[in-house]
């Protein structure tokens, strides 16, 4: 990362910035997919006065549609359009912790300063929510903290609504919580926490505001977003104990490139030296996904992260989803993607009008629809848009008005079959004739020698069936049925940390 990419990077956000006029009486569409691609695939300017040229941005499309796991054409279409109006975080997506071209402080003393208070802590509260804020960085890197009073900090912190004094209003509740700037002399290092959000100290209704303040700081450091699920840097909020706090070691990493460690002899002479540019780093927090009701969340049910690595971890459901696994649990899922990265996003972020906690999913690959099962209803998409006429009523299946919920499926493009499970037994409907199969329901045990439990999630990848019961699960070769191996729930999730 050289001075290239800043300066490549600033034209864009500039171009972003007065995009508005300029595109004003350009087809909507295109000019969406052109904000939209500067903003966050670095397609520049250059690339955009050559109308002629537009392969550049077709492989941007591309590799946007990638990371959203849409399908890949590099055009327009409705499905990326309605991505690409989705509320998100301001920075680009990118893969692992991430810097701007490596824009630091050039000193290790920094300080700052807090200009004003939310009503909705007390004033003892958010000090101490920024101070230990800083403390997270301040622990893994040898920058040390210095509040002040009065005078220009060079991390000043605010609370504001609306326009508050830069060229970018927060927006009301929810969507924009708040942004800050990377490090340079006036605006930079700056936080900015809109107080139209409800910022608690430590609850798990409203938002933490030390966490708030820890990711902002990360960006008042230098640090851009990181797509590693569990980050402190990644661009999505989820509830954590503040007081069981521990920063990950993506993050660590992050900031270390840029300061280093913790030294025990300090360094005496830093030079500081002047950059000219401030970059605006816009955190949009969204919580209960693109839809920005207020649903308050209910104090019994926390909304913590669950752990990909913990190897009692039950899923409710997986899937195979246009080459990807997709794996379900509460209100988040993963993605395995087929270059192994793992990334965790809330349900909501791609299908606002799915259920949290569903009972099983499955794609039919033929008819390019994944469905979502909880209790008696189905849910059908087609990428991230929901088919019409959905939900529906498992009977819609050919499923037995006794059944009250299906615990795992699973189809088989090849025979174009469909495996529910519930309870201890398990039916076959034939997509293609849209029925039924006679002889069903047969006993789990029966079709899948050495299976007892419930099957709680299933998929089919590389010709061998695998069937989650419990903490475990059971590998069938998909038509001998034969029994191959038992493994932990993690081992698809858990591998891929290691290797990513
Ligand atoms: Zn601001
Ligand atoms: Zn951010």
């Amino acid at each position: 990362m050289g001075i290239h990419n800043q300066l490549c990077f600033l034209a864009s956000l500039a171009l972003v910035i007065h995009a508005g006029p300029i595109l004003q009486h350009a087809d909507e569409d295109e000019a969406t997919a052109e904000r939209y691609l500067k903003s966050f695939y670095n397609l520049t300017d250059e690339t955009i006065s050559v109308r002629k040229e537009t392969s550049s941005m077709t492989e941007k499309m591309k590799e946007m549609q990638e990371f959203f796991g849409l399908k890949v054409t590099g055009k327009m279409d409705q499905e990326t359009m309605e991505m690409m109006k989705k509320p998100r975080c301001g920075v680009p997506d990118v893969a692992a912790y991430s810097t701007f071209g490596g824009i630091k402080w050039q000193t290790n003393k920094l300080t700052y300063r807090i200009l004003n208070y939310t009503p909705d802590m007390s004033r003892a509260e958010v000090d101490e929510s920024m101070e230990r804020a800083l403390q997270v960085w301040a622990k893994v890197t040898p920058l040390k903290f210095t509040r002040i009073h009065s005078g220009t900090a060079d991390i000043m912190i605010s609370f504001g609504t609306r326009n508050h004094g830069d060229a970018y209003p927060f927006d009301g509740p929810r969507g924009t919580l708040a942004h800050a700037f990377a490090p340079s002399p006036g605006i930079g290092g700056d936080a900015h926490f809109d107080d139209d959000e409800s910022f608690t100290f430590r609850s798990s209704r409203g938002f933490v505001l030390f966490l708030v303040a820890a990711h902002e700081f990360g960006h008042s450091l230098g640090l851009s977003h990181s797509n590693v699920r569990g980050a402190l840097m990644f661009p999505t909020y989820s509830f954590t104990d503040p007081d069981r706090f521990s920063l990950p070691s993506d993050d660590i990493r992050g900031i270390q490139s840029l300061y280093g460690k913790r030294m025990i002899f300090k360094k005496t002479s830093t030079i500081f030296k002047l950059k000219l540019f401030s970059q605006l780093f816009t955190m949009w927090y969204y919580f209960k996904g693109p839809n920005r009701d207020r649903t308050p969340v209910k104090p019994d049910e926390e909304v913590t992260t669950p752990n990909a690595c913990d190897p009692d971890l039950v899923l409710d459901a997986v899937t195979t989803l246009r080459g990807e696994t997709v794996f379900f649990k509460d209100s988040f899922f993963w993605r395995k993607s087929q270059s192994r990265t793992v990334t965790q996003i809330p349900i909501k972020h791609f299908w606002s009008n799915a259920p949290d906690n569903i009972d099983a999913a499955y794609e039919n690959q033929v008819q390019d629809k994944v469905f979502f099962f909880k209790d008696r209803q189905v849910w059908a998409f087609k990428g991230i848009t929901p088919e019409p006429g959905y939900p529906k009523t498992l009977s819609s299946f050919g499923l037995p008005s006794s059944v009250r919920k299906v615990s795992a499926a699973v189809h088989d493009k090849t025979t174009g079959k469909t495996l529910f499970f519930v309870d201890k037994v398990y039916y076959s409907y034939d997509e293609r004739a849209q029925k039924m199969d006679t002889g069903y329901p047969k006993q789990v045990e029966n079709g899948f020698p050495g299976l007892t439990g419930e099957v709680t999630a299933a998929h089919i990848s590389n010709g061998n069936i695998y069937l989650y019961s419990g903490t475990n699960v059971y590998e069938f070769r998909l038509y001998s049925k034969r029994f191959l191996r038992v493994l932990k729930n993690n081992f698809f999730l858990a591998l891929l940390v290691e290797l990513s």
